[in-house]
């Protein structure tokens, strides 16, 4: 077979591999969601009415989007009025005098969708509804609404239509501004003023309709108000500046004044108010994960069938008990209120208490009694009717899974007491209860017994296959794992006259085998009717075990000659090193000092460790190993700056003339090898990066100084980041130039731009020093000659895996979704819009991801590797990191702790699939650096050697080469043929 062949097969071969690597870390990065987070969705029970005698007549449900609690409770220092001060004065009276308050806690994802499904449905939708679409997808199960007698609702085109067309037609009437209304940049406050607006335009339209008037006034309705302004000014200008808090008053002051407009109106006092917040926000602005400013947002009850507030002593308020909670209501002067938290789904079953509807039949909510003013026998009766609204759904469910399961085991709990005697004995408490009212506390003991015993049997049968499922995902990736270090065992280490690959067995007994383990797979995928997904996990085990079956031999050949020449002990050292490197990494992800101290320990240990191997000058070596210490010094300051990024103009400012300089500096330099039309496309690109400068310094300006996102700025900044990536990677490809300097210079001016326009304070500044930090680790790693090539291939690799991770940690983000501040896309869409403004964050994230993989494919190149052998092993070690994060994955505690694990999970996910997915695109990008560039390298190393020759040094040059059994090809071998051919001639 030809060279050019063999590259051809080579080329296919990996281009397979990766694709199945990308579609294998998306489809495993979901099954995450479907292991940890599907809610028991089912069909078919019967409705249980929360109670005959409905307290109030009508409910408000009023919801402040994105309002935290502190910031609703607490008193606040207000950077405009430059005063401590209480943003939501009104509601704080009611707290004081009228009503009951506490917190509610929320789950993840902490976004609107979810967290409106969870308070008027009571239902914790599944992470996948992500993929409905958060808007126009209606609920496909029952909510409060749809069983009040009718739901005025008004707000955000993203939040009602899925009530209205998940509820029978006609149940739910919606009031929605159109979506160009949700401009970021300008005030949010418009956004509540519609609502409220319109809300009184419907009073106002009853008078003359009397259909209209009857209706409104009929009892059992529910008036939605979902208040959008808060999140919109919190994301804009994050949840401590003045927008945020002028919307918090604003609604305050708006809600004092609806109270009294609706008593007015309705003319009675019968009317209920729930105010709370679908989510949180955190300090970035952002919002989605279990950061305790994302989950705890405020619930307060007042008006009909609310309790008043209970006065207790603060010693007795069991929240100061509590550290976190302790600090965090320090500033609130509420210690003397009781307080009574709630999970968010229990508001669905407060609300139907409220107007006496039936419980929404997918409701996993707890009748909170605390907040109900009511007799005693009727809350009792209304906690019992909540459960029995439970256990339809653990009755459906159970038999659903039953059903399905060859060798079912029962829910342990429910064997040590039937669900027969527990029911038997609440009603016989309630029973008793109408002659001893004493008898409260223990019939409340009881049922709430019986409904975390019902909610943990959901639980457990929703959690049926666990087991199996988890089992089927580890086998995956360890599969993963050795399937692609045999492909690239076979590619790059073993030679490929020695290849297993053309013996003409055909596997029958392997076929067979994996045959039938996949058809009894399938037959019980099949009996269980486990959803299709499920079919995709286990597509890949069965596949990368076969195959890793099939090239055992290559596997094991592989693997020794990969370790050729070392003994035992130093693998086992490798191999001791390689756990610890990769556990500390892992710790990395949580404490990112370790990413400092690896800085650290590189900028000294690589050139003292090539120090003795150089074949360049002193002086050279001594100015390389300088500059790279100086910038791992620099560089290791990045991992621990804070994560919670202000926009500062003077950093964007001060990277983007670096930027320019570097550019111009390295233009004046590389010129001579350039040619003409080269020469323009790089002063082009250096003009783009000054544009993205005026047209960033534009938008910023306008938009601190409130004024909205200038048209001009907008145009440019687009316009920049389209031209500046696709236009000089096009002709750099018609026109391309194979000098590798060149080519890295190109490659920084292309990416430049867009980390310009996206860039919040030092990111720039980022971009910049991991630029020269690769550019001088190519330079570092090509002026060594000694050492096992394949070792050499090991420790590039390893510490490309740790730059795969600084490219993440560097730029200040941390592994949480809430902590991608929006700041930056404002500057190019105005209008939230999550999926365009999802894809402007990724293209941010995964820049630095393109620079490194671009700079490994240069080190490949530069050192004579085979192309691609680097990324190819940092690809198939990358995933232990995955695995480990997989079972780190915690379910229980604090949504915060569990937010932290499952982002881990994906992160370490997503470095595997962006080191694939951009070496796809470095393939095209470093199209045309031929190897004749390396050639020139190596000439260049030859005529430095030929002159060594005649030097003294080189009799120790080759006495270590001598020492080292080097494969042929390499430098080292070249010298010693070479040297061989001197002692022939003598
Ligand atoms: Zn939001």
């Amino acid at each position: 077979m030809s060279t050019e062949q063999n590259e051809k097969k080579l080329h296919s071969k990996r281009s397979i591999w990766l694709a199945i690597g990308v579609i294998f870390h998306l489809i495993y990065l979901w099954s995450i969601f479907d292991i940890y987070f599907v809610s028991p969705l089912v069909h078919g029970m019967n409705q249980h009415q929360s109670t005959l005698n409905a307290p109030a007549k009508r409910l408000f449900l009023i919801v402040g989007d994105g309002q935290r609690a502190d910031k609703t409770l607490g008193k606040i220092y207000h950077p405009g009025s430059r005063k401590e001060e209480y943003l939501a004065p009104f509601l704080r009276s009611i707290i004081l005098n009228e009503g009951t308050y506490g917190l509610s806690h929320t789950r993840m994802p902490t976004e609107s969708r979810p967290g409106h499904v969870a308070m008027i449905a009571g239902f914790y939708e599944d992470v996948s509804a992500v993929t409905k679409g958060w808007k126009e997808n209606p609920v496909d199960f029952d909510s409060v609404f749809n069983q009040s007698s009718h739901t005025y609702s008004f707000g955000s085109p993203d939040i009602l239509p899925m009530f209205a067309q998940g509820a029978t037609t006609g149940q739910v009437d919606t009031w929605m501004y159109g979506h160009e209304f949700e401009d970021f940049t300008s005030s949010s406050i418009e956004l509540d003023k519609y609502v409220f607006n319109h809300f009184y335009q419907l009073l106002n339209n009853s008078t003359n309709n009397q259909q209209l008037n009857n209706q409104i006034r009929q009892d059992g309705n529910i008036f939605f108000l979902h208040l959008l302004g808060t999140d919109t000014s919190g994301h804009s200008y994050r949840p401590y500046s003045e927008e945020y808090y002028d919307n918090i008053k604003y609604t305050d002051k708006e809600i004092e004044k609806l109270v009294i407009e609706v008593g007015k109106f309705f003319g009675d006092n019968d009317t209920a108010f729930i105010f709370t917040a679908d989510h949180g926000m955190s300090d970035f602005g952002s919002h989605g994960d279990g950061h305790p400013n994302n989950t705890r947002t405020p619930l307060i009850c007042w008006g009909k069938g609310c309790n008043k507030p209970v006065k207790i002593d603060p010693k007795d308020n069991e929240f100061l008990n509590d550290k976190f909670e302790n600090e965090d209501m320090s500033n609130w002067d509420l210690d003397n209120i009781k307080r009574h938290d709630v999970k968010q789904a229990d508001i669905a079953s407060l609300m139907s208490y409220l107007i006496g509807s039936n419980y929404p039949m997918n409701s996993v909510g707890e009748l909170p009694i605390e907040f109900i003013d009511d007799s005693e026998i009727n809350k009792i009766k209304g906690l019992y009717q909540n459960s029995l609204t439970l256990l339809e759904q653990y009755i459906v469910k159970l038999h659903e899974v039953k059903e399905n399961q060859f060798n079912f085991k029962e829910f342990n709990k429910f064997e040590i007491k039937s669900i027969d005697n527990y029911m038997k004995d609440i009603e016989k408490v309630i029973e008793l209860m109408n002659n001893n009212i004493d008898l409260e506390s223990e019939a409340i003991l009881l049922i709430e017994e019986f409904n975390s015993i019902i909610l943990e049997g959901l639980d457990y049968l929703q959690k049926y296959n666990w087991l199996m499922i988890r089992s089927i995902v580890t086998l995956g990736f360890i599969g993963w794992i050795v399937y692609s270090f045999t492909i690239f065992l076979q590619m790059f280490i073993i030679p490929k006259d020695k290849l297993s690959i053309d013996i003409n067995s055909k596997h029958y007994i392997q076929k067979f085998i994996f045959g039938s383990i996949t058809a009894i797979m399938v037959f019980i995928f099949q009996y269980e009717k486990l959803p299709l997904n499920y079919y995709f996990y286990l597509i890949f085990p069965i596949f990368l075990w076969f195959e890793i079956f099939k090239f055992r031999i290559d596997l094991i050949n592989g693997f020794n000659l990969f370790f050729k020449g070392l003994n035992i002990n130093k693998k086992i050292l490798i191999f001791i090193f390689i756990i610890i490197f990769f556990e500390s990494i892992a710790i990395g992800f949580e404490n990112r000092n370790i990413f400092t101290y690896i800085y650290l320990i590189l900028s000294f240990t690589y050139p003292i460790l090539l120090f003795k191997n150089t074949i360049f000058s002193t002086k050279k070596h001594i100015l390389i190993s300088l500059s790279w210490f100086t910038t791992c010094i620099l560089l290791s300051l990045f991992p621990i700056q804070d994560p919670v990024k202000v926009e500062s103009i003077n950093m964007i400012v001060t990277s983007g003339l670096i930027m320019t300089i570097i550019g111009i500096i390295g233009f004046t330099f590389l010129q001579d090898k350039m040619t003409k039309i080269q020469k323009s496309i790089i002063i082009f690109q250096i003009l783009l990066i000054i544009l993205s400068i005026y047209s960033t310094l534009k938008a910023v300006v306008s938009l601190t100084n409130r004024n909205g996102l200038p048209l001009d700025a907008q145009i440019i900044g687009w316009s920049v980041l389209i031209i500046s990536l696709i236009f000089p990677t096009i002709l750099h490809s018609i026109n391309s130039n194979s000098n590798y300097k060149i080519r890295f210079l190109i490659i920084f001016l292309t990416m430049a731009p867009t980390f310009n326009i996206l860039t919040i304070s030092f990111e720039g500044l980022f971009y910049i020093l991991y630029s020269i930090m690769i550019f001088q680790w190519i330079e570092i790693e090509s002026m060594s000659i000694k050492s096992n090539n394949n070792l050499k291939l090991l420790r590039i690799s390893i510490i490309g895996f740790f730059n795969l991770q600084i490219a993440f940690f560097g730029t200040g983000n941390i592994s949480s979704i809430s902590s991608f501040s929006l700041d930056s896309v404002y500057r190019l869409l105005p209008i939230f819009d999550p999926f365009p403004m999802g894809a402007l964050l990724m293209l941010k994230l995964i820049i630095p991801y393109a620079l490194l993989s671009t700079g490994l494919g240069l080190i490949n190149l530069r050192l004579g590797f085979q192309k691609y052998s680097i990324t190819s092993l940092i690809i198939s070690v990358c995933d232990l990191l995955s695995l480990w994060f997989f079972y780190m994955v915690k379910t229980e505690g604090s949504w915060l702790d569990i937010g932290v694990s499952i982002s881990n999970y994906c992160l370490a996910i997503f470095g595997a699939l962006f080191i694939a997915i951009v070496e796809v695109g470095s393939t095209i990008v470093l199209n045309g650096v031929h190897i004749e560039d390396v050639n020139i390298e190596e000439k260049k190393s030859k005529a430095i050697l030929n002159l060594k020759i005649e030097d003294n040094n080189y009799k120790d040059i080759e006495k270590i080469i001598n020492e080292d059994q080097l494969d042929d090809g390499s430098i080292g071998s070249r010298l010693k043929r070479r040297n061989q051919k001197i002692e022939n001639v003598d």
